[in-house]
């Protein structure tokens, strides 16, 4: 496959190239070109020139939503290959992975659909003026993407992006190009023009750090951390650049006494141990009604012992390998931190290797949690799930926000009227009702509060990618 640079439609090498480990066998996987100032420079070049060109300004929106279902179409042709790449570089299940580029194609299916469709609105101004507005489309996009959905995030901002009629550089996050690479390729055959998406893996301090600074990059769309975020956020202020932030998250599963309880004990298990933990929405504090804390606890501790990581190739394997080494080492720094700080380890808590190799973490779960932990105020990005209890609905809400994030929250009961009156009172861009972890391209999602603000998916996200122009004219 392709591991050098995607600029303007040619794949262009650099003197400087980087090794990608397999986190499941610790074997090497491939060799990636490292896209630097320069490099990254030559990549916005590519991509202003595109945006101003007769190929893409000219083109007619619904030619552009065609080229957009062409590349849902490759993608989903060669989507074998690419959850098998996904699956190498990450470490995720490859069930995982084919859900990742199901939704991807999804994404750009949804997309294709709305470029025809972004119209502005005729104003009801005062006085003898015709006023009415147009949608243009903001420019071009920097693009960077975390290592945890490589392909699927890097989708959620190509495709409405060029959709809106903007032009894309994509960093991917350094540790997993490979899929982003794919996309570039698929892209390229799909016949998008020269310079419309442009691929640059590198690391986040040089090439990410050049897409924000780059004066001739109009917007940065960025999914990561908050601490990266707030840097962007600083940094872009320089080009007032707009910026979009999709960050992380601590998000709270609350599980009350009348709900469904089996059900609510695997919504419990789904959404802290899919993705191995690793997902910015994941249910990492899990908040339950005292009446019934003692059978969730046992019912859960049950079902974490049983979820033993394995190879991300086994059809049967729950839990796959950590992205990283280093990702691991964090993760067990959090466990020991729950440890000293008087949390009660009820499941796994381990590394753990599979075939004598794997930078794999058990399915662990703390009980007895109090806020003022770490492992209950900050995201540790792993399968840790933290679990406290609260006395009644009010306790529930307040523990639920009491945190600086604000991403996603679940909710487990069956009165509906508790359901949706919780659900207006969280502070969170999303909330699940006896359900998690579902998205759909039509959707919208992003954070309150420290998870960032604006959104990825449905009509909104394309507000993020379009200027307003108002025009009068006088009659
Ligand atoms: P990260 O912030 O370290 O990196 C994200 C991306 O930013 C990578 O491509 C990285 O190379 C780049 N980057 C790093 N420093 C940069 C800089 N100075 N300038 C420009 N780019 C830079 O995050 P990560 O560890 O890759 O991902 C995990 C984080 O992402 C978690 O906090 C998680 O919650 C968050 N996340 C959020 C969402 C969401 O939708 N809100 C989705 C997935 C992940």
């Amino acid at each position: 496959m392709k591991t050098d640079l995607l600029i303007g439609n040619e794949w262009r090498g650099t003197a400087k190239r980087y090794c990608l480990t397999n986190p499941a066998t610790e074997e090497r996987l491939a060799e990636v070109a490292e896209a630097g100032e320069a490099e990254v420079d030559a990549a916005v070049q590519a991509a202003r020139a595109c945006l101003d060109s007769k190929a893409w300004r000219e083109l007619p929106p619904r030619k552009r939503g065609q080229l957009l279902y062409r590349i849902a179409e490759l993608l989903e042709q060669r989507s074998p290959e690419i959850a098998e790449v996904e699956t190498k570089n990450n470490g995720k299940p490859l069930f995982e992975s084919k859900i990742d580029v199901a939704m991807a194609v999804e994404t750009f299916r949804y997309y294709a659909g709305w470029a025809d469709k972004l119209t502005g609105d005729t104003l009801p101004v005062s006085g003898s003026f015709f006023t009415y507005t147009l949608r243009e489309p903001v420019g071009v996009v920097g693009a960077i993407v975390p290592w945890n959905f490589p392909l699927n995030l890097a989708s959620w901002k190509v495709a409405p992006a060029l959709a809106a009629g903007c032009t894309v550089v994509l960093k991917p996050a350094h540790e997993t190009p490979l899929t982003a690479l794919l996309l570039g390729d698929i892209a390229v055959a799909a016949g998008l023009p020269p310079g419309a998406l442009n691929v640059v893996p590198g690391p986040g301090a040089t090439a990410g750090a050049a897409l924000v600074r780059h004066p001739l990059v109009d917007k940065i769309a960025f999914t990561g951390s908050t601490e990266v975020g707030q840097w962007i956020m600083r940094e872009a202020a320089a080009t007032v650049k707009r910026v979009t932030l999709e960050l992380g998250g601590k998000s709270p599963n609350m599980i009350f006494a009348d709900a469904d309880l089996p059900a609510a004990v695997r919504g419990a298990q789904n959404g802290i141990f899919y993705g191995k933990g690793e997902v910015c929405a994941a249910g990492s504090r899990l908040l339950v009604e005292q009446a019934v804390h003692d059978q969730v606890v046992e019912q859960l501790a049950d079902r974490a012992k049983k979820l033993t990581p394995g190879d991300p190739f086994d059809k049967n394997t729950r839990l796959g390998t950590i992205v990283s080494k280093r990702q691991q080492e964090t993760i067990l720094s959090y466990i020991a931190a729950g440890e000293k700080e008087g949390a009660r380890l009820v499941a796994g808590g381990k590394p753990a290797k599979v075939n004598g190799k794997g930078y794999y973490v058990e399915a662990t779960v703390f009980d007895g949690a109090k806020p003022g932990m770490k492992i209950v105020d900050e995201e540790i990005f792993g399968p840790v799930l933290s679990v406290l209890t609260f006395a009644d609905e009010a306790e529930g809400i307040q523990l639920a926000n009491r945190s600086m994030y604000g991403l996603a929250a679940g909710i487990w009961t069956k009165d509906v009227q508790k359901a949706h009156r919780v659900a207006r009172a969280i502070k969170a861009g999303t909330v699940w009702v006896n359900t998690y972890n579902f998205y759909d391209p039509a959707a919208p999602f992003g954070g309150y509060k420290f998870s960032g603000f604006g959104r990825d998916l449905g009509r909104e996200a394309l507000d993020n990618y379009t200027e307003l122009k108002t025009v009068w004219v006088g009659l």
